[in-house]
Protein backbone atom coordinates (compact mmCIF):
# COMPACT_ATOMS: atom_id res chain seq x y z
CA UNK A 1 0.00 0.00 0.00
CA UNK A 2 2.80 2.22 1.14
CA UNK A 3 4.65 1.26 -1.81
CA UNK A 4 2.09 2.14 -4.45
CA UNK A 5 1.42 5.47 -2.62
CA UNK A 6 5.25 6.37 -2.94
CA UNK A 7 5.11 5.50 -6.62
CA UNK A 8 1.41 7.69 -7.18
CA UNK A 9 3.84 10.37 -5.23
CA UNK A 10 6.86 10.08 -7.28
CA UNK A 11 4.87 10.07 -11.01
CA UNK A 12 3.03 13.31 -9.92
CA UNK A 13 6.28 14.99 -8.43
CA UNK A 14 7.92 14.02 -12.25
CA UNK A 15 4.59 15.38 -13.95
CA UNK A 16 5.31 18.49 -11.83
CA UNK A 17 9.43 19.06 -13.21
CA UNK A 18 8.62 18.08 -16.58
CA UNK A 19 5.68 20.48 -16.38
CA UNK A 20 8.06 23.22 -15.01
CA UNK A 21 10.63 22.27 -17.36
CA UNK A 22 8.68 22.70 -20.22
CA UNK A 23 7.36 26.07 -19.08
CA UNK A 24 10.86 26.91 -18.61
CA UNK A 25 11.98 26.22 -21.77
CA UNK A 26 9.18 27.77 -24.15
CA UNK A 27 9.79 31.07 -21.50
CA UNK A 28 13.41 30.62 -22.64
CA UNK A 29 12.45 30.45 -26.74
CA UNK A 30 9.79 33.79 -26.32
CA UNK A 31 12.51 35.73 -24.64
CA UNK A 32 15.25 34.43 -27.53
CA UNK A 33 12.39 35.35 -29.93
CA UNK A 34 11.77 38.86 -28.64
CA UNK A 35 15.66 39.43 -28.70
CA UNK A 36 15.71 38.81 -32.39
CA UNK A 37 12.85 40.98 -33.24
CA UNK A 38 13.63 43.59 -31.33
CA UNK A 39 10.56 44.01 -30.68
CA UNK A 40 9.35 46.07 -27.77
CA UNK A 41 12.57 48.18 -27.90
CA UNK A 42 10.96 50.65 -30.91
CA UNK A 43 8.22 50.94 -29.47
CA UNK A 44 9.35 51.63 -26.05
CA UNK A 45 11.72 54.56 -27.29
CA UNK A 46 8.57 56.31 -29.32
CA UNK A 47 6.56 55.71 -25.82
CA UNK A 48 9.43 57.35 -23.84
CA UNK A 49 9.83 60.34 -26.36
CA UNK A 50 6.06 60.79 -26.92
CA UNK A 51 5.97 59.95 -30.51
CA UNK A 52 2.78 59.80 -31.90
CA UNK A 53 3.12 56.59 -34.63
CA UNK A 54 0.38 55.96 -37.40
CA UNK A 55 0.95 52.61 -38.15
CA UNK A 56 0.74 51.11 -41.74
CA UNK A 57 -2.34 49.17 -41.01
CA UNK A 58 -3.59 52.31 -39.83
CA UNK A 59 -3.17 54.47 -42.75
CA UNK A 60 -4.65 51.22 -44.50
CA UNK A 61 -1.27 50.28 -46.13
CA UNK A 62 -1.09 47.62 -48.87
CA UNK A 63 1.15 44.41 -48.23
CA UNK A 64 4.07 44.60 -49.40
CA UNK A 65 7.31 42.65 -50.88
CA UNK A 66 9.94 42.75 -48.54
CA UNK A 67 12.20 40.07 -50.81
CA UNK A 68 11.99 42.99 -53.36
CA UNK A 69 13.68 44.86 -50.71
CA UNK A 70 17.59 45.30 -49.72
CA UNK A 71 18.50 44.89 -45.91
CA UNK A 72 21.29 47.42 -44.76
CA UNK A 73 22.34 48.70 -41.74
CA UNK A 74 21.61 52.08 -40.60
CA UNK A 75 24.42 54.83 -39.18
CA UNK A 76 23.18 57.93 -40.90
CA UNK A 77 20.12 60.08 -40.37
CA UNK A 78 18.33 61.76 -43.47
CA UNK A 79 15.99 64.37 -43.89
CA UNK A 80 13.61 64.76 -46.06
CA UNK A 81 10.59 66.66 -47.34
CA UNK A 82 7.62 65.17 -49.93
CA UNK A 83 8.52 68.34 -52.35
CA UNK A 84 4.33 68.63 -52.65
CA UNK A 85 2.94 71.66 -51.28
CA UNK A 86 0.42 70.27 -48.44
CA UNK A 87 -2.46 72.17 -46.01
CA UNK A 88 -3.79 69.40 -44.33
CA UNK A 89 -7.34 69.14 -46.54
CA UNK A 90 -6.12 66.04 -47.40
CA UNK A 91 -5.55 63.77 -44.55
CA UNK A 92 -2.15 62.26 -43.69
CA UNK A 93 -2.83 58.82 -43.92
CA UNK A 94 -4.75 59.38 -47.72
CA UNK A 95 -1.81 60.97 -48.41
CA UNK A 96 0.72 58.56 -47.53
CA UNK A 97 -1.27 55.56 -49.02
CA UNK A 98 -1.48 58.14 -52.47
CA UNK A 99 2.57 57.96 -52.01
CA UNK A 100 2.30 54.34 -51.10
CA UNK A 101 0.73 53.67 -54.71
CA UNK A 102 2.51 56.10 -57.01
CA UNK A 103 5.77 54.19 -55.31
CA UNK A 104 4.44 50.80 -56.39
CA UNK A 105 2.50 51.52 -59.46
CA UNK A 106 4.36 54.65 -61.01
CA UNK A 107 7.88 54.28 -60.00
CA UNK A 108 8.15 50.28 -59.82
CA UNK A 109 9.38 50.22 -55.91
CA UNK A 110 7.98 47.75 -53.30
CA UNK A 111 6.83 50.56 -50.93
CA UNK A 112 7.13 53.95 -50.10
CA UNK A 113 10.70 55.35 -50.32
CA UNK A 114 11.01 56.75 -46.68
CA UNK A 115 11.03 54.82 -43.31
CA UNK A 116 8.66 57.43 -41.29
CA UNK A 117 6.49 60.85 -42.25
CA UNK A 118 5.84 63.56 -39.96
CA UNK A 119 2.15 64.85 -40.91
CA UNK A 120 1.62 69.11 -40.41
CA UNK A 121 0.09 67.63 -36.55
CA UNK A 122 3.53 66.41 -36.09
CA UNK A 123 2.22 62.78 -36.05
CA UNK A 124 4.49 60.18 -37.67
CA UNK A 125 3.28 57.65 -40.00
CA UNK A 126 5.06 54.49 -40.71
CA UNK A 127 6.86 53.78 -43.52
CA UNK A 128 9.09 51.17 -45.14
CA UNK A 129 10.57 48.95 -42.97
CA UNK A 130 13.55 50.34 -41.34
CA UNK A 131 15.80 47.19 -41.97
CA UNK A 132 15.20 47.66 -45.36
CA UNK A 133 17.27 50.70 -47.58
CA UNK A 134 15.16 53.24 -48.82
CA UNK A 135 14.53 54.31 -52.55
CA UNK A 136 15.74 57.76 -54.50
CA UNK A 137 14.91 59.60 -57.74
CA UNK A 138 18.42 61.10 -56.83
CA UNK A 139 22.09 59.78 -57.31
CA UNK A 140 23.45 58.95 -53.71
CA UNK A 141 23.03 55.25 -51.87
CA UNK A 142 20.02 55.29 -49.87
CA UNK A 143 21.68 52.49 -48.03
CA UNK A 144 22.36 52.88 -44.47
CA UNK A 145 20.45 55.88 -44.14
CA UNK A 146 17.26 56.27 -41.87
CA UNK A 147 15.29 58.05 -44.22
CA UNK A 148 12.48 60.57 -42.25
CA UNK A 149 10.27 62.89 -44.24
CA UNK A 150 8.27 66.18 -43.47
CA UNK A 151 5.09 66.03 -45.51
CA UNK A 152 5.31 69.44 -47.62
CA UNK A 153 7.24 71.11 -49.80
CA UNK A 154 9.88 73.37 -47.78
CA UNK A 155 10.99 75.39 -50.36
CA UNK A 156 7.52 77.42 -49.85
CA UNK A 157 6.31 76.26 -46.64
CA UNK A 158 7.06 76.90 -43.27
CA UNK A 159 7.84 73.79 -41.02
CA UNK A 160 5.95 74.05 -37.75
CA UNK A 161 6.85 73.60 -34.26
CA UNK A 162 4.59 70.68 -34.28
CA UNK A 163 6.88 69.21 -36.69
CA UNK A 164 9.84 70.36 -35.54
CA UNK A 165 9.81 68.99 -32.56
CA UNK A 166 8.63 65.15 -33.75
CA UNK A 167 11.41 66.02 -36.60
CA UNK A 168 13.84 66.20 -33.09
CA UNK A 169 11.99 62.82 -31.62
CA UNK A 170 12.69 61.05 -34.31
CA UNK A 171 16.13 61.89 -35.03
CA UNK A 172 16.58 61.45 -30.76
CA UNK A 173 15.25 57.68 -31.83
CA UNK A 174 17.63 57.16 -34.42
CA UNK A 175 20.34 57.81 -32.43
CA UNK A 176 19.19 55.71 -29.33
CA UNK A 177 18.49 52.81 -31.49
CA UNK A 178 21.38 52.53 -33.80
CA UNK A 179 23.81 53.80 -31.01
CA UNK A 180 24.80 56.49 -33.54
CA UNK A 181 25.91 60.13 -32.98
CA UNK A 182 23.30 63.77 -34.03
CA UNK A 183 26.73 64.75 -36.11
CA UNK A 184 25.12 62.09 -38.57
CA UNK A 185 21.98 63.99 -39.31
CA UNK A 186 21.94 65.67 -42.41
CA UNK A 187 19.44 66.66 -45.67
CA UNK A 188 19.10 64.85 -48.73
CA UNK A 189 20.57 68.36 -50.00
CA UNK A 190 23.85 67.13 -48.38
CA UNK A 191 24.05 63.82 -50.68
CA UNK A 192 22.46 64.47 -53.83
CA UNK A 193 21.49 67.32 -56.26
CA UNK A 194 18.27 68.34 -55.06
CA UNK A 195 16.38 71.11 -53.08
CA UNK A 196 15.59 68.07 -50.95
CA UNK A 197 14.68 69.06 -47.57
CA UNK A 198 13.44 72.23 -48.65
CA UNK A 199 15.07 75.83 -48.11
CA UNK A 200 13.16 76.34 -44.90
CA UNK A 201 14.60 73.03 -43.45
CA UNK A 202 18.13 72.97 -44.82
CA UNK A 203 18.76 76.53 -43.89
CA UNK A 204 16.39 77.24 -40.90
CA UNK A 205 17.05 73.99 -38.98
CA UNK A 206 20.11 71.84 -40.74
CA UNK A 207 22.58 74.73 -41.45
CA UNK A 208 22.05 76.18 -37.41
CA UNK A 209 22.36 73.18 -36.26
CA UNK A 210 18.96 73.71 -34.97
CA UNK A 211 17.80 70.00 -34.73
CA UNK A 212 21.29 68.59 -34.10
CA UNK A 213 21.51 70.86 -30.63
CA UNK A 214 18.23 69.82 -29.67
CA UNK A 215 18.39 65.90 -30.30
CA UNK A 216 21.95 66.76 -28.19
CA UNK A 217 20.20 68.13 -25.25
CA UNK A 218 17.65 65.34 -25.54
CA UNK A 219 20.46 62.73 -25.42
CA UNK A 220 22.44 64.68 -22.66
CA UNK A 221 19.51 64.37 -20.23
CA UNK A 222 18.05 61.08 -20.98
ZN1 LIG B 1 14.76 63.85 -50.42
Amino acid sequence: MTTTLLKFEFQIKSEIMKYLISTLFIGMLFLQSCKMCDCGSKSEIFDDLGINIISKSEWNALPVDELKMGKHEISLITIHHSGVEYDGKKSSKEKALGLQKFSINDKKWPDVPYHYMIDLDGNVLEGRNENFAGETNTTYNPSGHLLIEVMGNYEVQKLNNKQFNTLVKMCVYGCLKYNIQPDVIKGHKDYAETLCPGKDIYENYLVTNKIKNAVKEILENN
